[in-house]
């Protein structure tokens, strides 16, 4: 007899780890912005793996690229070279307009090879003194989840019983570049930044703040890092979140949407200056720049740029916006959003995200809520205006009741 989706979550529930909680559904299937359950039921993927499938799911040219090189070969470690890296790093190269990439898999790992960078570079480059370099970060900040990045997180829950943390790090208010300036001292190596705080509930900085930033940062000779792993690669309209205000950072880190949705693939890219702290031996990892993820991500990077994806988002986030601000409801605080990243905020005194994403749940809409109070609107960046207007109609529906 089949499985039940009863029967698959009493499963996980004994094998699985708890350390997530995820909406009571089990996914079998996936096709451009749609997913089915392992009952036949059909829904809208309004989180697109939190911007990791931007391409859809299960794009041709990504299952195309991914089984032809699953053909020749899939990994062969750093020790050796391999002939989808290089390209696939020129094109990186090429659309972010830096000179170097450095592969991974995760954004954490990406996140990490940052970290790593600006701490080097404060050494070697500024000359700060040994063990003392210092990089900035956001109160709020979202970079991922190993021990050295939640340790500058300001989120208890990702911390605690987590201890001893790494120390080096400064948290200081997001959106505010007068802080930033205050905070410098002569052992800063760096700023980490989320040009969008995706995760802290869809926090947009004040116009002109990322300009800000990499005046004085260029100006007290720190390096400005941008985590783009989730505003990256069209999400927010443009093909980086910094595009917004013509900000080129020091160095980007990318991950989620970079594997197309069927590989993890991250990337830290920067210029010489700073990508030459890297010498042999001394920052890597095994699957780094396999022929694979290499493969998957030439595929990804291709699908924005043929698909014109990030004016598509552009387009639709604009559209979706403008029609969600029409939707009368005492339960909505604040939207707000840029391109297909769009936060609705349920009013703390009418009750939590969660109800209203299990609503959305039933009316074929999956969405997540962050933070307790947010409902996140991220659909694949290639949906169309039919498939918007369905799911606005269901949202519309939901939220006023
Ligand atoms: C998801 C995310 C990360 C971590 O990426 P993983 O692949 O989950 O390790 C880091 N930074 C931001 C902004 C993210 O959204």
């Amino acid at each position: 007899m089949a499985r039940s989706t009863q029967d698959y979550l009493k499963e996980v529930d004994e094998v699985s780890a708890h350390n997530y909680h995820p909406l009571p559904v089990v996914l079998s299937k996936g096709e451009g912005c749609w997913v089915w359950d392992v009952e036949g039921k059909k829904y809208l993927d309004m989180l697109s793996a939190y911007s990791a499938v931007n391409q859809g799911h299960r794009h041709p040219k990504m299952i195309k690229a991914l089984k032809d090189q699953a053909d020749r070969i899939t990994l062969t470690s750093r020790a050796f070279h391999n002939d989808q890296m290089g390209p696939f790093l020129a094109k990186l190269c090429e659309m972010t307009g830096y000179r170097r990439a450095l592969p991974m898999n995760t954004g954490a790992e990406g996140v990490e090879t940052a970290v790593k960078a600006a701490r080097r570079w404060g050494y070697v480059k500024k000359g700060i003194g040994e063990d003392k370099a210092e990089i900035i970060v956001c109160s709020d900040n979202f970079h991922g989840r190993t021990v050295t990045i939640v340790s500058f997180s300001t989120e208890p829950l990702y911390r605690d019983g987590f201890g001893p943390m790494t120390p080096g790090f400064k948290v200081i208010p997001f959106g505010d570049a007068d802080a930033l300036e205050r905070a410098i001292t002569k052992n800063t190596c760096a700023f980490l930044v989320e040009p969008i705080q995706c995760e802290a509930g869809v926090k947009i900085p004040p116009d002109g703040y990322l300009k800000r930033v990499r005046e004085i940062t260029k100006r007290h000779n720190i390096l400005f890092m941008a985590d783009e792993i989730q505003t990256g690669l069209g999400r927010t309209g443009r093909m980086f979140a910094c595009d917004h205000e013509g900000v080129h950072p020091d160095a980007m880190i990318l991950g989620k949407a970079l594997g197309g949705g069927v590989y993890p693939v991250s990337a830290f890219v920067a210029d010489d200056d700073v990508m030459d702290v890297f010498v042999p031996g001394n920052h890597g990892s095994t699957f780094g720049g396999n022929p694979l993820g290499a493969a998957a991500g030439i595929a990804a990077l291709g699908i924005l740029i043929d698909e014109k994806v990030p004016e598509r988002a552009h387009e639709m986030g604009t559209y979706i916006m403008n029609e969600l601000a029409k939707t009368g409801s005492d339960s909505v605080g604040e939207i707000r959003g840029r391109g297909l990243i769009i936060g609705v905020e349920i009013k703390a005194s009418v009750s939590k995200a969660r109800p209203f994403c299990e609503k959305l749940m039933q009316e074929g809409i999956l969405a997540k809520e962050t933070h307790d109070q947010v409902i996140r609107i991220c659909p694949p960046l290639i949906i169309d205006k039919e498939t918007a207007d369905w799911a606005l109609a269901r949202i519309r529906k939901v939220l006023s009741r």
